[in-house]
């Protein structure tokens, strides 16, 4: 990480008079020092860390702003902020929750336009590629679902993105926000992209689907609390023969994408976390589904987050005026995917 410097509190240390309604803000505006000013013509850019007057028009960094006003060197300016106020030197983090500017999340509209762009700018590892066959899909299959690897070296994901910009606004897309310099970029941790669709097989959102999964299996591709970035919201996943009036529920966008393929293209729709139904009761209500079949993980035997997650799926589909049906099967296979991937292997 580069070391990066803190305007805002060399300007305040300097004692300028700056505006106190700021707080949260890229821009923050203080009275000049360097003209008569008045009112607040100075803008402290607190991502660029750089000063500059709209009046006299007066122009730096953080150094310079000390340099200039104390009329001294910026070396010495270096030497006496280094000692007299340490916190000025931060590390840049671009999740930083204070400084950050999150845009609304864009339409789907947007969202699917600017995924379907990425995606077709990103290729599939051969480890991913692996991967996603172990897990019972067909070569057509990952094709089809366009399934990606996140782009791990920097240069190439900046060039990526900046082809993108080409076409796009990539305020209020999530997953893509400005570093401390300004260069727009995306969220990377090493994975597999997963495209989370509707209905009608737009790109609602991407799932992340890590490679370190130490901590969690899988993420939203996400910018919130990022410099111009953006928050993913629990949208719903619809996979399979949408013109279908029984369907599947299961937690995961991953895992119905491929019991949808084992079981000859099914319709499957796939709450991102067992907690997150919110969305549910519109999906379900969009579609001919006249009856549900749930096909939580088989830990809802035993884990009582699963079973109450049940319960509160079983309401949803209930209130929708939809027939509700649990699905069990040999619970020494957790996900109906597995079960699946074992009655196929074994020729069921
Ligand atoms: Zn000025």
């Amino acid at each position: 990480m580069d070391l990066q410097y803190n305007i805002l509190e060399v300007a305040k240390y300097i004692g300028l008079n700056i505006r106190l309604d700021m707080n949260g803000k890229v821009e923050v505006e203080a009275r000049c020092p360097f003209c008569d000013d008045s009112s607040f013509h100075l803008s402290l850019n607190r991502v660029k860390n750089v000063f500059r007057c709209n009046r006299c028009k007066e122009t730096g960094g953080m150094l310079q702003l000390y340099a200039k006003i104390f009329g001294v060197t910026t070396k010495e300016a270096y030497s006496a902020l280094k000692e007299k106020l340490p916190s000025a030197f931060q590390y840049a983090h671009p999740k930083n929750q204070a400084l950050a500017n999150v845009y609304p999340t864009r339409p789907l509209e947007e969202r699917n336009a600017v995924y379907q762009r990425l995606l077709s700018l990103l290729s599939l590892s051969d480890i991913h590629l692996r991967n996603l066959r172990k897990r019972g899909l067909s070569n057509e299959a990952i094709q089809r679902n366009c399934y990606r690897s996140v782009p791990l070296v920097t240069e190439v994901r900046q060039s990526i993105v900046k082809k993108l910009l080409d076409e796009f606004k990539l305020y209020g897309i999530p997953g893509f926000y400005t570093d401390y310099n300004g260069t727009w970029d995306m969220y990377c941790k090493s994975g597999i992209l997963i495209p989370v669709r509707n209905a009608a097989k737009k790109i609602q959102g991407l799932q992340l689907r890590l490679d370190d999964t130490s901590n969690r299996k899988y993420r939203w591709l996400s910018s919130n609390y990022f410099q111009n970035g953006a928050k993913a919201e629990p949208w719903v996943h619809v996979t399979g023969n949408i013109h279908s009036t029984s369907a599947y529920i299961t937690e995961g966008p991953l895992k119905a994408d491929v019991a949808s393929h084992l079981s000859g293209d099914r319709l499957f729709i796939a709450i991102p976390g067992i907690n997150c139904t919110e969305r549910l009761p519109d999906v379900l209500k969009s579609m001919s589904i006249i009856r549900v079949a749930e096909a939580l993980d088989m830990d809802k035997l035993v884990k009582p987050e699963v079973s109450k997650a049940v319960e509160t799926i079983r309401n949803i589909v209930q209130s929708c005026g939809i027939e509700y049906v649990p699905f069990k099967w040999d619970s020494q296979y957790k996900g109906i995917d597995d079960y699946l991937c074992f009655k196929m292997a074994a020729g069921q």
